[in-house]
């Protein structure tokens, strides 16, 4: 493929950006904001920094309507990180903790949490390849839990809640790493919020984590200074260097988001995108989609076809027709479209004309 020409980025990320948004971050690199500094050479100290850093947070709230009296942090170490950091922050040895089991990631999320207190799962669809989320009422919480926590958007297997657990009261701890941004999410009635930036709000390296003041009151002196979340909101997310190219194109792209109709702009794409793809799941039965209907995710789409060879064929037909990142992760296999809110319609509209070749060379007649 030439320069100027882009695939139908369809991957699980790093994914996807707005294009006007890669090339003011390239126009960027040898002078920032005419700060006469390189983009990849300013210092995190400097105004110009600080600036692009308080527009970041500014942003975040204003786009997912975050109360005033949480936090707003960008850290580093992705999601993974704050599998044991939300634990850490939280819980003590011998206290409870609950968790929804909905696939890959929030297993890796109790496996952390085991290592700090009593973390159990209280449900799990790992008998069932994580088919599907929970409905409330199918699980208990502890009734000394001192919270539960869930994984919003199953990136792996294409599941996704549509309504927030119930927790019974205790407070809510949520993965939101694929789809932040994407799809409506109350801040207000979650404890801490963390997220990749990956997926939906821009490179990898930068880590979104929001805390509730209630979370905020839980940390004691002992949790040593890099994972511990009043170290980090103390000094403005700047303990120490932060991802400061990260953080540049996190604002670049959370104002591309602002200008284009906020969370409520992106829901309704979406929604609109996956619908367009689920449509042509559900028209043949060539194609077997993975997720039940009730827990379909709008972020990553994920389905299998008769066997293993044809979805070999399709990852291949596909590449070479100019689509790319649809191979299924390999816990699933099979075929994941992702799409995430930077993903045009036209690539989606593209990749559903591009099936329905596909099934008609290789149908049986
Ligand atoms: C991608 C992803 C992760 C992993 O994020 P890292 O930033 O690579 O640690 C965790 N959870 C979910 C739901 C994801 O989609």
């Amino acid at each position: 493929m030439k320069n100027n020409q882009r695939i139908h980025n369809f991957g699980a990320g790093p994914a996807v950006l707005p294009i006007e948004v890669v090339e003011e971050v390239a126009a960027s690199l040898p002078n920032i904001l005419e700060s006469g500094f390189g983009l990849l050479e300013i210092s995190h100290r400097s105004d110009v920094f600080q600036g692009i850093m308080d527009n970041a947070i500014n942003s975040i709230r204003k786009i997912l309507k975050v109360p005033d009296e949480y936090e707003v942090l960008l850290l580093q170490g992705g999601a993974s990180l704050q599998f044991y950091m939300s634990a850490l922050n939280i819980l003590r040895k011998g206290e409870k903790a609950d968790y929804l089991i909905t696939g890959g990631w929030s297993k890796k999320a109790l496996k952390e949490a085991k290592r700090i207190g009593d973390a159990e799962f209280i449900w799990t669809d790992e008998q069932n390849n994580f088919k599907m989320v929970p409905n409330n009422g199918e699980y208990e919480v502890r009734d000394d839990a001192k919270y539960v926590h869930y994984t919003s958007n199953n990136t792996l297997y294409g599941t996704q809640y549509h309504n927030i657990p119930d927790s019974k009261g205790k407070p809510l701890i949520v993965d939101a790493s694929s789809d932040i941004t994407g799809v409506d999410l109350d801040v207000s009635k979650h404890d801490i919020i963390y997220a990749g930036a990956q997926k939906n709000l821009g490179p990898s390296g930068v880590t979104l984590v929001i805390i509730s003041p209630w979370a905020m009151s839980q940390m004691d002196d002992d949790i040593p200074s890099m994972l511990n979340y009043q170290v980090h909101a103390s000094k403005g997310s700047m303990f120490n260097t932060p991802n400061t190219f990260g953080i540049f194109v996190l604002s670049k792209v959370l104002a591309w988001l602002e200008r284009n109709g906020g969370m409520d702009g992106s829901i309704k794409r979406n929604l609109e995108k996956s619908n367009i793809i689920y449509k042509e799941l559900d028209r043949t039965d060539f194609w077997r989609p993975h997720a039940s209907k009730d827990s379909r995710s709008r972020m990553n789409v994920t389905w299998n076809l008769k066997n293993k060879e044809l979805e070999e064929k399709f990852i291949q037909e596909s590449l070479e027709a100019g689509f790319g990142g649809l191979k299924g992760h390999r816990s699933v296999g099979g075929i994941r479209a992702s799409m995430y809110n930077y993903i045009p319609k036209e690539s989606v509209e593209a990749l559903v004309e591009f099936m329905n070749k596909f099934e008609f060379k290789y149908s049986e007649k």
